[in-house]
């Protein structure tokens, strides 16, 4: 008779090297920056944002606040061209969004139209926002076999075309922010 080993894995695992582990502060300052595109929806976006660090489904369950600031933040969300965040790094391109060292560039095309992400387009938004912020909170791109289940926010191409039976999830899973809370000092 056939045997059938079923191997069922219950976390994601970083696609690239174990990240040393981070010194996280309890409040992390960021600003943001707005192409000329996307300058007369500053405000809002800047509210989208806020909305997103305080929602209770997202990273500040990890004992993290989110403050907004202009003066010397930790950390920067730079909407702009995919032409520029390719320029910026090697590890970059013109297509996806990118977060280099204490700077989050998001591709402006991508927060204006979208991709194929299975999930709502607003959700889409609350996506690129936990996942490129999961970066800056020391976390890789994820591995999972998670059929049928919320798929992690690091998810390595939780946003990309093909066969996927993962549930399309905008918000850190409890693995993840378990993972991040152990860094937070
Ligand atoms: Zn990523």
């Amino acid at each position: 008779m056939a045997c059938i080993t079923v191997i069922i894995l219950e976390r994601p695992w970083p696609l690239g090297p174990i990240p040393a582990p981070k010194r996280l502060p309890k409040i992390l300052t960021y600003t943001t920056r707005f192409d000329t595109e996307l300058q007369p929806q500053a405000r809002l976006i800047n509210k989208t944002i806020a909305a997103i660090y305080a929602s209770p489904k997202g990273w500040q369950q990890a004992g993290i606040r989110f403050v907004y600031t202009t003066s010397r933040p930790i950390f920067t969300i730079d909407f702009t061209t995919g032409i520029h965040i390719a320029s910026l790094s090697h590890s970059c391109d013109d297509f996806y969004n990118c977060t280099v060292g204490n700077m989050i560039y998001i591709n402006t095309d991508r927060w204006l139209y979208g991709d194929n992400w299975p999930g709502t387009f607003v959700n889409y938004h609350v996506l690129i926002i936990n996942h490129e912020t999961g970066h800056i909170l020391g976390l890789d791109e994820w591995g999972c076999i998670c059929a049928l289940r919320p798929a992690p926010v690091m998810l390595y191409h939780q946003n990309t075309t093909g066969w996927h039976l993962w549930k399309p999830n905008p918000w850190p899973i409890s693995y993840e922010i378990d993972v991040v809370q152990k860094d937070v000092k």
